[in-house]
């Protein structure tokens, strides 16, 4: 049995964890009672426990190594250790490593955007533990994980920070704390949806700012940059970009998900 069947039979029957607090978790269990949990992606109901289905959890597609060493693209086949990707040294970012646990494909999008905007906080669990096995290497020895912040006005509607759950997530299983607040989203930058990849790196421009009286956490420290999806790289290079600003020794990525073009061969 290989890593990566086990890791599958391991997660499929995840423990089923509630939200906490306030009227909607009491509704929350009031459907539980009446219901069956579903699928996070396919809504089909699931036999016990939570997590994907068995049908969706052997279609999520994880990102598993060979990888571009820099970025974590997946290659195609495995030109040895060490090697990078095209965009690695066309355009490489300001911090050293990303990984990412999934591609985002339609099982990853349906499972993000239960978390995120489905009230689903009792997802972060099992992805931010797929997340610990991906970024392993960047994990060992870092001093904190750093949840990409949301401006406070998104952070009031939403109610949470879906990239400080899985900073939580992580924490509780690889060790290092979780730094909230260091970093702050000092503007209010629209949602990167449909922008084009220069336009979301002006979009978040100047969003991240180390708040002056946390620099002391920050300077001379390892850092992961925790996120839910990695598209253009953008939100992950401003928020990366303000940390070395601030005196970081080192920062790494680690998200759930990130975009990946069908093909992608090392050079
Ligand atoms: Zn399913």
């Amino acid at each position: 049995m290989n890593e990566l069947t086990s890791a599958r039979e391991r997660e499929a029957p995840s423990a089923r964890a509630h939200i906490g607090g306030g009227l909607r978790a009491g509704l929350r269990l009031l459907l539980d009672v009446a219901l069956p949990p579903l699928c996070p992606s396919c809504r089909e109901p699931l036999g016990g426990g939570a997590g994907l289905c068995a049908a969706c959890w052997s279609k999520l597609s994880l990102i598993e190594p060979p990888y571009c060493a820099r970025l974590g693209i997946p290659f195609t086949y495995d030109p040895g250790p060490g090697l990078l990707s095209m965009e690695a040294i066309a355009n490489p970012p300001s911090y050293d490593r990303a990984r990412a646990a999934v591609r985002y494909d339609d099982i990853a999008r349906a499972l993000v955007h239960r978390f995120k905007y489905g009230d689903r906080l009792d997802l972060a669990p099992m992805m931010g533990r797929w997340m610990a096995r991906a970024g392993r290497e960047l994990l060992e020895g870092a001093d904190a994980l750093i949840p990409v912040p949301l401006h406070w006005r998104r952070l009031w509607a939403r109610r949470f920070n879906q990239s400080a759950a899985l900073a939580g997530g992580i924490s509780m299983l690889a060790g290092p704390p979780v730094l909230h607040g260091a970093v702050q989203r000092v503007r209010a930058t629209p949602q990167q949806v449909g922008l084009s990849k220069s336009e979301r790196a002006e979009n978040v421009q100047g969003a991240f700012k180390v708040d002056p009286a946390r620099k002391a956490e920050i300077a001379g420290k390892r850092l992961v940059v925790v996120d839910d999806v990695l598209t253009s790289g953008a939100t992950t290079e401003a928020c990366a970009r303000a940390l070395l600003r601030a005196g970081a020794g080192h920062v790494d990525v680690l998200v759930f998900a990130r975009v990946v073009a069908p093909v992608r061969t090392p050079i």
